[in-house]
């Protein structure tokens, strides 16, 4: 309740805002569009998959580009992990908020691309009229990018925050965020924040004709889990099959959790997220939405956003097989035969928890069943009026009057750790794109070029409205 107190104090005082913030002057933003462009060519020509060992020097790369723009050796702290490696950059305020810094934090790895598939070469920036086209090139060097030349760019105005500004640019992101890790718990002092605002996920949502439709900001996420279900046998040659096998009791057990459905559930994150949604969808989405909203028993609503792959886990638990492995021998009975499941769980419940549910569901005593890897849960953040009002005026002159939609993500980014060590965490970004042109991790990745100018603006605006003295 706490929650949709605050939102609805937050709706009201957005109606009161005097003005926007001072729009900054085109040609500086074209000017230091055209740098965030050079920075986002080099990044995309720098193969930062796992693995190839290519994070440390797009790092070292970076952190020339701070010091060419003024920053001081010691602002910059590259920690190395592995193969990979983080950055982390202060820029110093004057300290006259009397308030603990704002970390700003995107990842410089990017999922692999296989050059064969795509249109165009992967690892190389690729434009036409409307977007840019490369691995990374939306998820997430472009934010990496941009905070880059908003820092040169307050650097070389000569801006002083009213607090330290930190940005951390992690390095395993995409696979292990193990580099995250790292860093809250032996970096913590060079990281420690009021908030973290991970610049990777959310921000603004074209409809088909291009228009502005809401803004997206992150205030949870779901637990990430994977657990393994081993049916085992004691074997034997194939020439003489018996009735138990363990393929055929995994094989069951997988088909009763297909039959099985998490609980419904919401929350006050995703009530307003559909309450904020419904009326911009004018099809039976948004219909569903709205019908939830005003009964979130409504099994026709239910049903409807359950069947959509992107909606559907915004109800609840969601857990899918994803890996099959078994067998040792084409002529022998399987002795141990595994089934990998992948669980995104709802806020408010731990993945042991899951696990024994998924148990009861598969209904085999004799299946053995582990977590795989380490779960992370993160609790939700806090809904900052601060913030909220922030992102309202950084907007106005860029898109005015858009609606700002608070979002529970069903991935899991690094924002979930800072969460998780005690650092509220909104996930917003700069770029306006459609859905459907969201091609992150797959084929032929792309992001608007307009998204370049806008994402200047928004985030000076930003640093403006969140960290200077207003009177
Ligand atoms: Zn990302």
């Amino acid at each position: 309740m706490r929650y949709r107190q605050a939102f609805l104090g937050w709706v009201l005082a957005t109606l009161l805002l005097p003005g926007a913030t001072i729009a900054a002057d085109a040609d500086t933003v074209a000017h230091y569009s055209e740098r965030a462009t050079a920075l986002l060519r080099d990044a995309i020509g720098r193969q930062t998959v796992r693995g190839a060992g290519n994070v440390p020097a797009y790092a070292a790369t970076l952190q020339d580009v701070f010091i060419e723009a003024g920053f001081s050796p010691d602002a910059l702290t590259v920690v190395p992990y592995n193969d990979t490696a983080s950055l982390i950059v202060r820029y110093a305020g004057d300290g006259s908020s009397g308030r603990k810094p704002i970390l700003l934090s995107s990842h410089m790895d990017v999922v692999p691309a296989d050059p064969e598939a795509w249109l165009r070469h992967p690892f190389e920036l690729q434009e036409d009229d409307t977007f840019f086209y490369g691995r990374g090139v939306l998820d997430n060097k472009f934010d990496v990018s941009i905070l880059t030349t908003l820092f040169v760019w307050l650097k070389e105005s000569g801006f002083v925050p009213n607090r330290d500004l930190i940005i951390a640019f992690t390095g395993d992101e995409e696979t292990a965020q193990e580099t995250v890790q790292q860093l809250t718990r032996d970096y913590r002092e060079l990281i420690d924040a009021e908030y973290a605002l991970v610049v990777d996920g959310g921000g603004g949502v074209l409809n088909d004709a291009g228009e502005a439709i809401q803004f997206q900001v992150g205030f949870a996420e779901k637990t990430y889990a994977t657990f393994s279900m081993t049916a085992k046998n004691p074997g034997g040659h194939s020439s003489m099959p018996r009735a138990d096998n363990a393929i055929y009791d995994l094989a069951r057990a997988i088909q009763r959790l297909e039959a099985y459905q998490f609980p419904v559930e919401t929350s006050e994150i995703t009530m307003t997220y559909f309450a904020r949604t419904a009326p911009l969808l004018d099809d039976e989405v948004g219909e569903a939405m709205a019908k939830l909203v005003s009964d979130p028993s409504d099994e026709d609503a239910i049903a409807t956003l359950r069947a959509r792959p992107e909606y559907v886990g915004t109800l609840g638990t969601t857990c899918i097989p994803t890996m099959l492995s078994g067998g040792h021998a084409e002529n022998a009975l399987p002795r141990a035969v595994t089934a990998t499941v992948n669980c995104r769980i709802f806020p408010g419940h731990t993945p042991n928890e899951i696990m024994r549910e998924l148990q009861r569901a598969a209904d085999d005593s004799n299946l053995e069943w582990s977590v795989v890897g380490v779960p992370v849960s993160s609790p939700a953040s806090d809904f900052n009026t601060e913030i909220m009002a922030a992102i309202g005026a950084a907007l106005e002159p860029i898109h005015p009057g858009l609606p700002i939609v608070p979002e529970m993500g069903s991935g899991t980014t690094d924002g979930a750790y800072f969460r998780a060590a005690g650092i509220p965490s909104y996930s917003l970004s700069g770029i306006f794109i459609n859905p459907k042109d969201s091609f992150a991790h797959g084929l032929n990745e792309r992001v608007p070029r307009a998204s370049i100018a806008e994402s200047l603006r928004f985030w000076r605006a930003m640093v403006d409205e969140l960290a200077t003295n207003k009177n």
